[in-house]
């Protein structure tokens, strides 16, 4: 007997989903309510936790045809540019954690995981298919969508993101709310940049009440640029936009060291994202009851502060892969596996949202607090940047 799967989304974490379910043996539909299957254009940095895992799933020659593998990260400060403090990467990160920290476009490591999932004998990919609600029995999942069809399967997967359909009928605990940050993204052409701004490396800039993060992309053709300042969001922002953000970064960079002024300026466009958050779930319950678990942002949304919002949908997947496998009788088994993959993740999940939170009070400190900071990197730098907890985090 095979378990059948629906999922609701299609971005990177519904797209693992599907991936590790039909490893698993599942049958899976995914309704994504886009007409096209598309993802922002920004860049993602993937710690060794997530890549470890594309590696297990036979996708390592993919990651390693369209990333960057940067050697380090360097902190600096933003006004004087000075350097903090520095993380070895490259293959210090690959000897100390068996898998290497890539740096890549949304859209290519949302490729990769298509390419994998569409060969799959049992998956169906459903487009232009928006989730309206779900209605849960003992044996089974009915699954609404917005056009008045219905699917029906043995457990939802509720992969849609932070303004999560699934998470609102399931919890009803409200919409995500905003943090009172603003994102500015750009990627540049890096051949169009100074030596000097070329680097392969994870450049961050701290700076009073705000940071800079910059990347290569596209195996080093495109450099991500992301400025994230505290600052009332504007009403009703839940996408991305751009009127006005270029004049916005250069009053937020106007105090700033040279270098990091020439990096903004070279940038074609900027968009504008309010970033947005939820306290951590409170136990296993709430992330999987019954034939409904949560995966990815519906579950557990961040704040981009460690990079790994990602890296936790893909931890997600592999964890529900591995308790799908091998169920001997999957109508009766799922609601057991769905809360054995809650318990082996909410921890998790709640520590990495709690340590983003308390990165981003750190990155954007002021005053006295700020220079005893510097001084704390300066000091320690690679051990208060290095966390083996998070990097060296095997999901299955
Ligand atoms: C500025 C910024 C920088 C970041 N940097 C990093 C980083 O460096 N590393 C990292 O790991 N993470 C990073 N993240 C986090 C990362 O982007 C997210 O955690 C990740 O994309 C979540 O994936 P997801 O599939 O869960 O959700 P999403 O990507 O939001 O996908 C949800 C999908 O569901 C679809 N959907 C929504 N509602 C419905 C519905 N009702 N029916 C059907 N489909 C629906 C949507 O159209 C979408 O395709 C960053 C985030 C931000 C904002």
């Amino acid at each position: 007997m095979t378990a059948h799967l629906l999922i609701a989304g299609g971005g990177i974490g519904a797209l693992a989903a599907a991936l590790a379910a039909c490893r698993a043996g599942c049958s899976v539909q995914l309704f994504e309510q886009a007409a096209a299957f598309s993802e922002v254009g920004a860049g993602l940095q993937l710690g060794p936790n997530a890549t470890r895992i594309l590696q297990a799933w036979g996708l390592g020659a993919s990651l390693d045809g369209v990333a960057a593998f940067p050697e380090r990260i360097v902190a600096r400060s933003s006004n004087s540019g000075r350097e903090l403090a520095r993380l070895p990467l490259g293959q210090q990160a690959v000897q100390r954690y068996g898998a290497p920290y890539a740096t890549l476009h949304r859209r290519d490591l949302h490729a990769i995981l298509l390419q994998a999932v569409q060969p799959q004998i049992g998956a169906r990919l459903h487009l232009g298919s928006a989730v309206a609600g779900f209605k849960e029995s003992v044996q089974a999942v009915q699954l609404q969508l917005g056009d008045g069809q219905q699917a029906e399967g043995d457990a939802l997967i509720g992969a849609d993101g932070l303004w999560s359909q699934v998470r609102e009928q399931a919890l009803a605990d409200g919409r995500a709310q905003p943090t009172g940050h603003l994102a500015y993204r750009t990627l540049i052409a890096r051949a169009d940049l100074p030596a000097a701004l070329r680097a392969n490396e994870v450049s961050v800039w701290l700076g009073a009440r705000q940071h800079v993060v910059a990347y290569p992309v596209r195996g080093g053709d495109l450099l991500n640029l992301v400025v994230i300042v505290q600052g009332a969001a504007s009403q009703g922002l839940t996408g991305w936009d751009d009127v006005g953000a270029a004049a916005d970064v250069r009053q937020a960079l106007a105090n700033c060291c040279g270098p990091l002024q020439d990096l903004a300026q070279a940038a074609p466009s900027w968009g504008r994202w309010s970033l947005c958050d939820r306290a951590p779930v409170a136990g296993a319950a709430q992330m999987a009851g019954g034939r409904i678990a949560l995966l990815g942002d519906a579950a557990h949304p961040m704040r981009p502060f460690l990079a790994q919002g990602a890296a936790m949908a893909l931890e997600d997947a592999a964890a529900l892969g591995q308790v799908l496998k091998d169920l001997p009788d999957p109508q009766r088994d799922l609601p057991a596996a769905l809360t054995q993959y809650a318990q082996q993740r909410w921890q998790r999940a709640a520590r990495v949202q709690a340590r983003s939170r308390r990165n981003g009070q750190i990155f954007h400190l002021d005053g006295p607090m700020r220079l005893g900071r510097d001084v704390a990197l300066r000091a320690l730098g690679a051990r208060l940047m290095d966390l083996p907890w998070l990097y060296g985090y095997r999901a299955a």
